[in-house]
């Protein structure tokens, strides 16, 4: 069977792509530090438990299991953090993703994968945001994912390994099956607040600012459903074994929805209403943030399918009621 590697695959998204990747007959080989990944959620391939900060580590598991591909997930990915503290976002995202480029290289494995984000675009406002909009992130989050977006083309031009670059809108929503599911801490997501709020099991929500310029004053986002993300990934991964040219593509439902439209849904989905509180703007946040995805559609024959509001809030719903009782969700 033909390895993957998936650096970050006891997380969130990189959990559900081992799946799509499973269905898609492939092996997924986990690399995670479970700094905030889950070993439960490593479920169609084995574990290699280790940190890209460890060259020698990385090296190791790549050499052993000699992956025709990656796909680069680990990262940290708070924001806010990332503000308060650069060094940790720029030496664990940045060093690991030179580590993992070097043992990749090292082992002849010419073609990555790479999950960035729309955060690389800063405070566009096209309406639309396809892969020509110019690239102007605004903290160091984004930083470091521009920053490894650059890298991978300086390793192209080096050694031949070919990338591609996949920047995320919001992803959310949980497996259809319940396998696996969202489980962040802290969780600093909208869904997933939003669904906590509306179960009774923690505060208000806090819809941060209300006087943008959208129709209902609160921020626009893209949310695409993980399941969709994932399929992504797996076409990716497929393009780049098949000789595909490095690309960047954007992933997102190429719609948008209010914090206040997903606050009704959430509401209308559990049977209960969340209890909101509105407050000030967060830092940092565009009023619109939503994807032309015509290119992931053309390059990698994509489509987003199970990205409507309803299936995403259902399907993360169906999650949390099975899981917040373990202390999964
Ligand atoms: N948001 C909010 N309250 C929260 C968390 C998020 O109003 O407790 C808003 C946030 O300002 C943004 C949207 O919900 O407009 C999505 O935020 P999230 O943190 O889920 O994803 P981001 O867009 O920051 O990647």
């Amino acid at each position: 069977m033909t390895k993957i590697l998936v650096t970050g695959g006891a997380g969130y998204v990189g959990s559900h792509a081992c799946k799509a990747l499973a269905a898609a007959g492939y092996e997924p080989v986990v690399f995670d530090n479970l700094c905030a990944g889950h070993d439960w959620a490593v479920k169609w391939g084995p574990l290699e438990e280790g940190d890209l900060l460890d060259r020698d580590r990385i090296a190791a598991v790549i050499g052993a299991h000699k992956p025709a591909g990656a796909i680069h997930f680990a990262s940290f990915a708070y924001v806010g953090e990332s503000v308060t503290d650069p060094g940790k976002y720029w030496r664990n995202n940045v060093t690991g993703a030179i580590n993992l480029c070097d043992a990749l290289v090292a082992a002849d494995t010419k073609a990555i994968v790479f999950s960035s984000s729309c955060t690389v675009y800063g405070l566009t406002e096209a309406a639309f945001i396809s892969e020509a909009e110019p690239v102007a992130p605004i903290n160091p989050y984004g930083n470091t994912k521009r920053a490894i977006e650059i890298m991978l083309a300086d390793f192209e031009t080096a050694t031949g390994m070919r990338n591609t670059v996949l920047r995320y809108f919001n992803a959310a929503g949980c497996d259809a099956d319940g396998e696996i599911g969202e489980v962040h801490d802290p969780e600093t997501h909208l869904m997933p607040l939003a669904i906590a709020a509306a179960a009774g099991d923690r505060d208000a929500l806090k819809i941060f600012g209300t006087d943008y310029p959208t129709p209902d004053g609160t921020c626009i986002r893209d949310y695409i459903h993980v399941t969709d993300l994932a399929d992504a990934h797996v076409r990716a991964v497929q393009r780049m074994l098949d000789g595909g040219a490095s690309d960047v593509f954007n992933l997102g439902a190429g719609a948008g929805y209010s914090v206040c439209e997903v606050i009704d849904a959430v509401g209308r989905i559990v049977g209960n209403p969340v209890q909101a509180i509105e407050d000030g703007r967060r830092a940092g946040d565009p009023a619109r943030l939503v994807a032309d995805i015509a290119h992931a559609q053309q390059g990698l024959g994509w489509q987003p399918v199970h990205s409507s509001l309803d299936n995403i809030v259902s399907t993360a719903w169906n999650w949390y009621r099975a899981h917040a009782a373990a202390g999964q969700a």
